[in-house]
């Protein structure tokens, strides 16, 4: 019989359609489903209830969903600190092409554990760096997730246009055409789960117009439609992209995507920073979504994206953590307050983005461009049981009344239980299924060996 676990005497913002909020309500969780929720205690009489918890002084939302992040850069964290993107890459790429199986699994394991620890049930990777001979990364990573208990979807990423083809990445740090597309189809047939509730989901995602040929393009387009899964990339992140694209293709960023088989409601793009309004609309017309990722685009004084415009003209927008190089506190939930905050420096300045707004980018707007929306990303019966109890009783947020302005503005709300599919993985802060003080020490061990490595280089 279904075992169910109860929630009851909690604030709800349930990011549904009509962005319906109770102020004390309850949620009932059947098996990995959300089975029912509203206002109030939950029914009398239910059957094989296991568990049971008073919510009081806390907030329930879905899992905060992130869309843009490479895990492997949690070992390269806190370097080139004082960089533009592209000065900050080419600093970057000799110490990334080191990288081992290893490496990739301790920096997959921190990255997953600081983001679950604050409220992310589903995640993602865009991992690009394969270096020869250095074993399954890809395994690796789809491993580290399972153990953490967060939704998963790997972006298998890939280069190809090393400096010899007018790209950004020295030439030892890529991967022929061929090799790249044959190693993608490969993690497509071994890990993608198409099902309803799947955990692990694989994407192709070659990653820049910079580090990519035209023809790993084209051709990674026909291989996702050919397999039925998802397309993501970098896009429009800098004003120096966009010189590059004009300069080697005679045409702006989004242009150069729609020549290769790039916009479409199966794709999604990490920045969109420097956009015009008919880019908007060609992103709108195609439903092509965006992965906003505010810090990292302060770190790199990338820009301000428009992320107003986008969501009047309707284009699918979620947030992202970015790599951890480039936003050093690897945690989805400052984000949800970062967007807010960065947008309002932009022309709509305090009409850019509300609390709510916020929320929303962070949840139902993650899981739309990781096109698993029926899924995840909103409480409504039905969907799975991908929820945060976030405290909010505590001093960090006691004195504010509205706590979807308290978890926005406020400091980083602590995750009294985070739940994926009605599996805990959180409590009180903690991972349940990982040794975070394992995980920091292995992180730091990998960190040094990849630094050894790449000074003797
Ligand atoms: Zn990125």
């Amino acid at each position: 019989m279904t075992q169910r676990i109860v929630i009851e005497n909690a604030a709800i913002a349930t990011v549904d359609a009509n962005d319906t909020e109770y102020a004390s309500g309850h949620v009932v969780m059947a098996g990995n489903l959300i089975e029912s929720l509203g206002a109030g205690r939950a029914p009398e009489g239910l059957e094989n209830v296991v568990r049971r918890i008073d919510a009081t002084g806390h907030l329930v939302t879905p899992g905060l969903v992130n869309t843009h992040h490479h895990f492997y850069q949690w070992i390269t964290r806190g370097l080139a600190t004082d960089h533009n993107l592209f000065d900050w890459l080419v600093a970057l790429y000799p110490v990334w092409a080191r990288i081992d199986e290893r490496m990739t699994y301790a920096a997959a394991q921190g990255s997953l554990a600081m983001m679950a620890r604050g409220g992310v049930t589903t995640a993602m990777d865009h991992h690009y760096v394969f270096p020869r001979g250095t074993g399954d990364l890809s395994g690796s990573i789809i491993r580290a997730a399972r153990e953490t208990g967060v939704r998963f979807t790997l972006a298998r990423g890939s280069m190809d246009r090393g400096e010899r083809d007018g790209g950004l990445p020295p030439d030892f740090a890529v991967e022929t055409l061929e090799g790249a597309l044959a190693a993608t189809e490969a993690t497509v047939d071994e890990h993608h789960d198409a099902s309803f509730d799947a955990m692990t989901q694989v994407a192709v995602a070659p990653c820049s117009p910079f580090s990519v040929s035209t023809e790993l393009l084209k051709e990674g387009a026909e291989l996702a439609r050919r397999k039925g899964v998802r397309l993501h990339t970098h896009g429009s992140e800098t004003v120096e992209e966009e010189k590059f694209c004009h300069e080697l293709f005679g045409m702006g960023p989004t242009d150069y995507f729609e020549s290769t088989g790039w916009l479409g409601e199966d794709v999604w793009m990490a920045h969109c920073v420097h956009m015009n309004d008919s880019d908007i609309a060609a992103f709108a017309r195609t439903r092509t979504g965006v992965a906003h990722c505010p810090s990292s685009n302060a770190r790199l004084a990338a820009g301000i994206a428009r992320v107003p415009d986008m969501l009047a003209a309707g284009v699918p927008v979620g947030l992202g953590v970015d790599g951890t190089a480039s936003n050093e506190s690897g945690e989805l939930h400052t984000e949800l307050r970062n967007a807010l905050l960065v947008g309002r420096l932009g022309p709509h300045r305090e009409a850019a983005l509300n609390a709510r707004q916020a929320l929303r980018l962070g949840t139902y707007g993650g899981a739309q461009v990781l096109g698993r929306a029926r899924e995840t990303g909103s409480l409504e019966p039905g969907k799975l049981a991908d929820l945060v109890l976030w405290r909010m009783d505590t001093l960090a947020h006691a004195s504010i009344a509205d706590p979807v302005a308290a978890l926005v503005l406020g400091a980083a709300a602590p995750v009294t239980a985070s739940f994926v599919g009605g599996e805990q993985i959180v409590e009180n802060g903690r991972l349940l299924h990982v040794d975070e003080d394992a995980v920091a020490r292995s992180t730091r061990a990998e960190a040094r060996r990849l630094a050894d490595i790449a000074g003797r280089c």
